[in-house]
């Protein structure tokens, strides 16, 4: 009730605000917000109850030594674990464990990072890697060539501690890692090495202190809180508390020498999401210098002077992340009828989405599923001759063509064998934009004879349906960028079937076809760079999945990123003057240029 309260009445700050279009402040004055009810006494009549609200964020440190983030972490920081995929802290991959090497999606480019050099394969099966020199931990000891070797063996099920990391992968495929020297690893294949694979985990493996990390046993290695561990990166963990982390500055950073830059944010202070409307206020407020949050009617605030800058400034605002997808049960009737899946895709109006649930802040997918960053490699030839597009008309034909009819005269199709369709689609109760974009398919689907109704469980039994595919039809985005589409198509068409699936083994919707992922193996043999290849093979894959509908591909789910100009300048946009590093504080996008988005930052002009 309380919640709601403060909801409702953040909501209408905010609006009053984004309706008071002549008051544009980057910093605008904090709204001044109690914790509780003014006292007042009894005799007093009570004109304004100031709502419970959380407290505006504490100016603790130098406002102008301080960058303010968030959108990452959605429960107080608990995890500084690395090998703790989605659940570390912010900023611990990244800013204090490093990779290898860095990827940055826009150029399509690996950035030697730890590593001195770019990649090098001295021979089709042997890569070699050489650190830079003068690298040191934060306790003042040299990474070397050990602590890359030790942090690779760590998954290795032959070695000492059998971790089950999320790089064991590289054991299908790897033959030995040997140390050269010092500064130099080789890391030696079998035939035919998974080339997209290895350049996947180099960027997102963080290289952990041998030192230390061996004396700790293997639970600890996978799941232990790792507080105050032993870094090599730009920050250390400073204090952490429910609603917040504080990141400080490794003055010592070897890139400072390497790059000649250093991070401008003395301090970064990660605040735990609250809900998206308590976001958009302390972007108002100038509370946030950096949110990753999805902020409601973000379009508005861009055109009306609020100092919220967003990296494109037109729609869709935002840079593509990730596809969101229909995920779609293929094991259950009449879902696993391909025509019936074909007929949903022309059914759904996703410019009605795009526009209606996001207000144009994203932009429709692509009908292969491709990621704007993977444009080269769609084939337009395949896209014209099987792409669908809404089509409702068609979509009611198709059924009628495959055997779907109303028999008893409910405006619904009933199954080939007279059964009732009453199909249900789901995303997590509170995730309103998904909220919205179902009701869109249900009354989509419903308008072309299709019984299907959204339905809104909790975020447990909602995730808990997918891993064990007892869901119908959901929605799923969470494979993101990335150096390949290698990745994004393992999740889509991985085999065999899990009977259990995960985050990392993807295809919920049990879509068996082991010749699709034949292809996906081929795609991962080919060498990083050879687009051509990439491209040969993709184009098989679009075939299935334009002509097959394993899911299907609705609108990418955007990098949401709110930048003020109040503190911090030189934000990474799409104007031509600026650097085009991704505006990120995610978990996996630090090291897809997000830190070098950091070391660009400059100080606004005194205040
Ligand atoms: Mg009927």
């Amino acid at each position: 009730m309380r919640k709601s309260t403060f909801l409702i009445l953040s909501f209408l700050i905010v609006m009053s605000m984004v309706l008071a279009a002549c008051a544009p402040a980057a910093v605008a004055t904090p709204i001044t917000i109690t914790s509780a009810p003014q006292v007042v006494k009894e005799t007093q009549v009570v004109t304004q109850v100031v709502p419970a609200t959380p407290a505006p964020v504490p100016l603790t440190y130098a406002r102008n030594e301080t960058l303010y983030t968030s959108g990452t972490q959605w429960g107080p920081p608990s995890s500084w674990n690395p090998f703790n995929g989605g659940g570390y802290a912010m900023g611990t991959i990244g800013l204090v464990y490093e990779t290898l090497y860095i990827y940055d999606p826009l150029a399509d480019k690996f950035i030697p990072w730890l590593a001195a050099q770019d990649m090098k394969w001295v021979d089709p099966t042997t890569l070699e890697i050489k650190l830079r020199d003068g690298i040191t931990w934060t306790d003042g000891t040299p990474l070397t060539a050990d602590d890359v070797l030790f942090t690779y063996k760590l998954a290795d099920p032959n070695g000492d501690f059998k971790a089950g990391l999320n790089f064991a992968g590289l054991y299908n495929f790897l033959s030995s890692i040997d140390k050269v020297d010092n500064l130099t690893v080789d890391f030696k294949f079998k035939a035919n090495p998974a080339y997209q694979e290895v350049g996947f985990y180099l960027w997102q493996t963080p290289i952990v202190q041998a030192a230390s990390w061996s004396k700790l046993d293997v639970k600890d290695i996978t799941g232990g809180a790792n507080e105050n561990g032993i870094g090599s990166g730009p920050y250390l963990f400073e204090s952490h508390d429910q609603d917040r982390q504080v990141l400080v500055r490794n003055d010592n950073w070897w890139g400072i020498k390497a790059f000649g830059k250093t991070p401008g944010p003395k301090r970064i202070v990660d605040i735990v999401n609250g809900s998206n409307n308590v976001a958009l206020g302390l972007v108002l407020q100038g509370g946030l210098d950096l949110s990753n949050n999805f902020l409601p009617g973000v379009a508005t605030l861009v055109k009306g002077g609020y100092g919220v800058q967003t990296y494109y400034p037109e729609a869709p605002y935002m840079l593509s992340a990730n596809v969101a997808a229909l995920i779609i049960n293929e094991q259950i009737k009449p879902l696993d009828d391909v025509n019936f899946r074909k007929a949903m895709a022309y059914a759904i109006n996703t410019d009605d989405i795009v526009q209606t649930a996001y207000t144009g802040i994203v932009k429709a997918a692509d009908p292969t599923g491709l990621l704007p960053i993977w444009d080269k490699y769609v084939d337009q030839d395949m896209v014209a001759k099987y792409g669908w597009s809404y089509d409702p008309a068609k979509a009611k034909q198709i059924l009628a063509d495959a055997g779907y009819k109303d028999v008893n005269n409910d405006k619904f199709v009933e199954n080939k064998d007279g059964s009732p369709i009453a199909l249900e689609v789901t995303c997590p109760s509170g995730w309103t934009d998904w909220m919205a974009s179902i009701q869109i398919i249900s009354k989509n689907a419903q308008a072309v004879g299709i019984n299907m109704t959204p339905a809104y469980p909790d975020y447990g039994p909602w995730r808990d349906a997918q891993l064990k595919g007892t869901f119908q039809l959901s929605i799923q985005n969470e494979s993101q960028m990335s150096s390949t589409p290698w990745s994004y198509y393992k999740w889509v068409f991985q085999n065999p079937i899990a009977n259990i699936a995960t985050a990392q083994y993807g295809n919920y919707g049990r879509y068996d076809n082991p010749k699709a992922f034949d292809l996906v193996n081929q795609l991962n043999q080919v060498k990083v760079g050879d687009d051509a290849a990439i491209k040969a093979i993709t184009s098989q894959l679009q075939e299935i999945t334009l002509t097959e509908y394993p899911t299907i591909p609705l609108w990418y789910n955007g990098l949401w990123s709110q930048v003020s100009n109040a503190v911090w300048t030189n934000w990474p946009s799409s104007a031509d003057s600026a650097n085009h590093y991704l505006p990120a504080s995610w978990r996996g996008y630090w090291n897809m240029t997000g830190i070098e988005m950091l070391l660009d930052l400059k100080p606004a002009a005194a205040q």
